[in-house]
Parts: C-alpha cells; sequence; structure tokens
C-alpha cells in the first residue's frame, strides 16, 4: 500500500507539471498575442427594452490562437492576472474600445457608452490607474460621460484609501461605476453607501435559473429594489428567455444585456445590429 501511494504522487506530480508546462506555453503565446496586438476587442450591446434602444456595449476581450485556437477569457484572464500581463491586455482592450467607440458615436445622436472590464490588479497602483484612463480617453476622444467601468465587488473588500481614492477621482471626471456579477460576492452593504457607485449588474447566475431554483427570482427582484432605493442604476446580465425579459420589465429593471437581443459581436457585426435599432 505505501508503494501505491508513492507510485500515485509520482503520477500526480507529473500531471501537475504537464499543467504547468501548458499553462506557460499558454501565458507566453498570450504575451505574444498582445505584443502583436492579435487580440480583439468583442462587444455586447446594453438595451434598454422599454424604447429598444441601445444605450452602450461591453466590451469583452477575445483571442484565438493560431495552434490552441479559440481560448476563453475565463481562461487566459486568470493566467494575465497572475503575471503582469493584465496591465497591457488592459491597455489594449482600453485603446482599441475607446477608439472604435468614439468612432461610432460620431454618427449618433445619442451617444453609446462603453463599459470595460476592469480586474482587482488594475487597482495595484490606483494613481497611476487613474492616470492611464485619462490618457487613453483623450487620445480616443470619448468623453468621460460615455465610459463605464465594471469591476466586482472583491476590490471593495480591500477597502483601501488609495483605491476609494482612486474611484472618487474616476467619478469626479463623470465615469460611471457599476458592480459587476453583484450579489454573488462576500461583501457588507455597506460599501453602497460610501463608494461612489452608480450602477448594479445583477449576476446572470440569477437571472438563468429565474423560474427554476427558489430564491433567484426574489434576489433579483431584492437587487432591483436596493439599487431603487438607492438611487442606482440597475441591468441585468445573461437574459436568454422571454420569460427572464417580462419578469425583468414586471419588476420595472429596463435595462437589459444578454443572448436574448445579441451575443457579444465583432466591430462589423455591431455596426451591423446598430442599423436595426428602435
Ligand atoms: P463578465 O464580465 O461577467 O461578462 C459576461 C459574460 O457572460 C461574457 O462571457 C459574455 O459573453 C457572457 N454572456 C453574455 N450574455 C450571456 C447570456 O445571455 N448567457 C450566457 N450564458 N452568457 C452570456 P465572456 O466574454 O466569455 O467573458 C467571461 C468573463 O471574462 C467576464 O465575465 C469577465 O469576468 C472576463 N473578461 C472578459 N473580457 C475581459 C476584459 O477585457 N478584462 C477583464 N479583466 N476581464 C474580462
Ligand atoms: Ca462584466
Ligand atoms: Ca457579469
Ligand atoms: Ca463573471
Amino acid at each position: 500500500a505505501k508503494n501505491m501511494g508513492g507510485n500515485k504522487a509520482i503520477v500526480f506530480n507529473e500531471q501537475l507539471s504537464k499543467l504547468d508546462q501548458e499553462r506557460s506555453k499558454l501565458e507566453s503565446r498570450l504575451r505574444k498575442a498582445i505584443e502583436q496586438e492579435k487580440i480583439e476587442v468583442y462587444y455586447q450591446p446594453k438595451i434598454d427594452v422599454s424604447s429598444g434602444i441601445i444605450f452602450g456595449a461591453e466590451a469583452l476581450v477575445r483571442w484565438q490562437d493560431d495552434d490552441f485556437g479559440f481560448i476563453s477569457p475565463e481562461q487566459f484572464i486568470p493566467i494575465a492576472e497572475e503575471t503582469e500581463l493584465i496591465h497591457p491586455l488592459w491597455e489594449l482592450v482600453m485603446k482599441k474600445a475607446c477608439q472604435q467607440v468614439k468612432g461610432w458615436n460620431i454618427h449618433r445622436s445619442e451617444p453609446l457608452s462603453i463599459s470595460v472590464n476592469f480586474s482587482a490588479r488594475q487597482f495595484q497602483d490606483p494613481g497611476n490607474m487613474v492616470k492611464q484612463v485619462k490618457d487613453i480617453l483623450a487620445e480616443s476622444g470619448l468623453g468621460y460621460e460615455n465610459f463605464e467601468i465594471e469591476i466586482t465587488e472583491s476590490i471593495l473588500l480591500t477597502n483601501s484609501k488609495e483605491i476609494v481614492q482612486a474611484l472618487e477621482t474616476l467619478k469626479g471626471l463623470g465615469i460611471s461605476i457599476s458592480i459587476d456579477d453583484f450579489g454573488t460576492g462576500y461583501s457588507s452593504l455597506s460599501y453602497l453607501k460610501n463608494l461612489p457607485i452608480d450602477s448594479l449588474k445583477i449576476d446572470k447566475s440569477f437571472i438563468q435559473d429565474i423560474n427554476k431554483d427558489f430564491g433567484n427570482a426574489e434576489i433579483s427582484e431584492v437587487i432591483i429594489n436596493l439599487a431603487r432605493s438607492l438611487h442606482l442604476n440597475v441591468i441585468a446580465e445573461g437574459v436568454e428567455k422571454e420569460y427572464q425579459k417580462d419578469f425583468l420589465l414586471s419588476k420595472n429593471c429596463v435595462q437589459m444585456q444578454g443572448y436574448l437581443f445579441s451575443k457579444p459581436l465583432n466591430k462589423n457585426d455591431f455596426e451591423q445590429f446598430l442599423q436595426n435599432e428602435g
């Protein structure tokens, strides 16, 4: 038995090192893709369902490797976050998205707002991040009022003075701050009154099973009412089905995002989608 345990340990170690190898291969591929700007940004429309107006889009990063094929952000964002790659990746997404949306807004009477996902690592050096945001927006010509950041509750857990200050500076410029995956994190609700937050995004896990698991509809409704009481904007993500939309409308949540309206689209397809607005 002792011997067998030893063999298992060896097999396990071999598998671990294989995983390690895969990971570092992915990391070096990702580094190269970022250097060569072979990273794309897709845009998922955010819709005001009461009017049919597309008021914004979420920027979602896409990476297609020549050998590995399409790699999901769920897979490579954590790798980017564990290395320093999350910084140039973020910068690339920021630049592409802001430039693109500025281009679209030139032709629109109602400008689109672009939402960019900020990882917690973006707040490592908050002062510098704020400066980068200012520079990138200035360079693209996009107005602060047409820019939103999506952060998760985990950032707020640290409760660092520097981070709060950075958020307040961004907010002061006119940038919106949205809490992504709201309701899935660990944070206490008290941050909602202390921090400069504009919007809550109901996590798709609540929306998906709204009629299956008991509690999801109730939680969604509580979030909608919480947002209303605190004068915050509320948006639902992951809306795939007509009954989910109807439920949200019945609770007066009109801002939605999800496959029912559109998947994330490349820039050409998004332009096409804008043509059919209304
Ligand atoms: P997220 O920010 O919560 O983004 C929503 C995810 O749900 C996206 O997956 C989107 O494609 C997907 N989605 C949208 N509508 C529906 C729907 O109706 N049903 C379902 N089942 N899914 C829907 P994606 O693009 O694979 O991104 C996954 C996660 O990766 C994101 O979750 C975000 O945490 C991260 N991510 C993506 N792009 C970036 C980025 O540029 N920077 C950072 N830091 N993270 C990013
Ligand atoms: Ca998001
Ligand atoms: Ca989300
Ligand atoms: Ca998520």
